[in-house]
């Protein structure tokens, strides 16, 4: 924790810090087990809780540690309120599919609020209404447009023009009786209850295939087996393609994150900007002292300025309107989108009776996660689930999935080539400490990371997924690609899939 007006030299998310979290041993050797779930996140852990206390024998590894991901990254709004959707998801897949997802959303936070109540855990969840403000005249027309949809699925909101916050705004739709709660809380709890159940935990270990023989086996990167009756992709970008092609039916976008201690108090409530650049925000209680978490600055993966400046840009919004006393933490963290914004649940692709997965909750992770993880449950268990067509992965919807297949894929030729033909030679010995650049050596585009003791880290800048070239991203010391949001460490390790394999690590004196 930062005790200044200035941004932290390094992202640290507020939930992580101080809280102890079980840790598990690496994955030596062959296991046998009825489901195998990939991904310590919301969605794994989740399953892995519903289907234990169903009795089923279930493993699950991660490539790093428990909630690490995108859950310990995340800002733990639970709400079925995401963005302006609803008049958007009657237009494109009829009011009935509107309406199952509102409800799908609703579930999950009833599930998170009875399972608060019923292990007495103190995840500090706190009912809020979530509030929508604009304040730009388009999108008065959209707010409008989406309470009627609201009325129309017969969800509890209202039109009203001013909110509590002294941010430019002339309009604003709550939707009301929604939540927040601190989410790695609720689930180390979960975690905890998995092993009551039998659950087996096995950290550092990355998944990198699966084989079939009568039954589907995750392999590791060391070699080792989970041999599974069924398996669960829950890593966030799925491990295993499984011929659903979800790298060109997805992509990876960023925010950013600050804690800050503001002079102004916290008026109540969890807000969201409809128009760009997008600005949330909602409060949390940090040793006893209320805090503002400022969220914002969204962007592709690998794409867009230097990414400290979007820390910079929040700082600014911060002191216009709330008047900064500290700021605590900063982070940043990237969820997936899909090419019609719903999430992508079940059956990994059409033929697949064994394989599931979960991805692409576009930032609304807290509710479609757990909606995903009681999913896939189900589909195990072979109980019938209402919302199984509205989330299956294998849907193919005309409108608007054709336009944004050739846009994300285009967007993938273009860095593919891009990195390639760009002339790049800088002179590395130039290099400021705790910066970075991209040179060639040996003809190989190479980025140099130059550390805070002046030694230099050299890595191969071709992505080892489906090798875009990789760009730097000041805020967070690492390189992130551009294409399919894969995440390296300055030494080139992976921090964040789909990539499975480190960059090359080159020799720079
Ligand atoms: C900035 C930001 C703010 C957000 N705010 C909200 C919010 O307010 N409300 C809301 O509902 N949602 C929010 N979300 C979305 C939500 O946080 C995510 O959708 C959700 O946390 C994703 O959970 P997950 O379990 O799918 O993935 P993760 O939490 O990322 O877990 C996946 C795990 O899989 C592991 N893994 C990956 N590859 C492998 C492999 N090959 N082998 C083994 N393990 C592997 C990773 O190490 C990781 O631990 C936000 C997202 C972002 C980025």
């Amino acid at each position: 924790m930062s005790d200044t007006k200035e941004l932290p030299q390094f992202p640290e998310p507020y939930w992580r810090d101080n809280l102890e979290i079980p840790s598990f041993p690496k994955l030596k050797e062959k296991i046998s087990v009825d489901v195998g779930i990939v991904g310590g996140g919301i969605a794994g852990i989740t399953a892995a809780y519903l289907l234990s206390k169903e009795n089923l024998k279930v493993a699950l590894i991660d490539a790093g540690v428990l909630l690490n991901g995108t859950t310990g990254h995340t800002t733990a709004k639970v709400t079925a309120q995401h963005g302006l959707i609803y008049d958007e998801f009657i237009k494109h897949f009829g009011e009935e599919k509107a309406k199952l997802y509102y409800e799908a959303q609703m579930e999950a936070k009833e599930f998170i609020e009875q399972t608060t109540k019923e292990l007495q855990i103190d995840c500090e969840l706190e009912e809020h209404d979530a509030i929508i403000y604009t304040n730009s005249d388009e999108y008065i027309t959209q707010l409008e447009n989406e309470k009627k949809a609201y009325d129309q699925l017969g969800i509890e909101g209202e039109l009203i023009d001013t909110i509590p916050l002294q941010v430019p705004h002339k309009k604003a739709l709550i939707m009301k009786n929604q939540a927040q709660y601190h989410p790695l809380k609720f689930l180390k709890v979960l975690v905890e209850e998995c092993v009551k159940n039998g659950v087996q935990f096995y950290e550092n270990t990355t998944a990198v295939d699966v084989e079939y023989n009568k039954h589907p086996a995750i392999v590791t990167r060391d070699g080792h087996r989970i041999i599974s009756k069924f398996v669960f992709a829950a890593s966030h970008f799925p491990f295993y393609d499984g011929q659903g092609f979800y790298p060109t039916r997805m992509y990876a976008d960023r925010s950013y994150i600050l804690a800050v201690k503001a002079k102004k108090k916290y008026p109540g409530g969890m807000y969201l900007s409809a128009e760009l650049p997008t600005r949330s925000l909602r409060s949390v209680t940090i040793n006893g002292e209320e805090v503002w978490l400022v969220i914002g600055q969204d962007h592709k993966t690998g794409q867009g300025k230097s990414t400290i400046e979007h820390y910079h840009a929040l700082q600014d919004f911060a002191e216009a309107h709330l008047g900064v006393e500290k700021i605590l933490y900063r982070w940043s963290a990237q969820d997936l989108i899909t090419l019609d914004k719903l999430p992508y649940v079940g059956r990994i692709s059409e033929n697949e009776h064994a394989i599931f997965v979960a991805t692409g909750f576009r930032k609304w992770g807290m509710t479609n996660g757990t909606v995903a993880a009681k999913l896939v449950s189900d589909l195990i268990l072979g109980n019938d689930s209402p919302y199984e067509e509205l989330y299956t992965p294998s849907r193919f919807q005309a409108d608007p999935s054709l336009r944004k297949v050739v846009q994300i894929n285009a967007d993938v030729a273009k860095h593919l080539i891009k990195g390639k033909l760009e002339f790049t030679d800088n002179n590395i010995h130039a290099l400021a400490a705790d910066d970075a650049t991209v040179t060639r050596i040996n003809g190989k585009r190479t980025g140099v990371y130059k550390d805070l003791e002046s030694n230099l880290h050299a890595v191969d800048t071709t992505c080892t997924h489906m090798g875009c070239e990789v760009e730097w991203n000041s805020g967070e010391r690492t390189w992130d690609c551009p294409c399919h949001g894969s995440r390296f460490s300055y030494t080139g390790e992976v921090m964040e899939g789909p990539a499975k394999r480190p960059l090359e690590r080159i020799d720079v004196e």
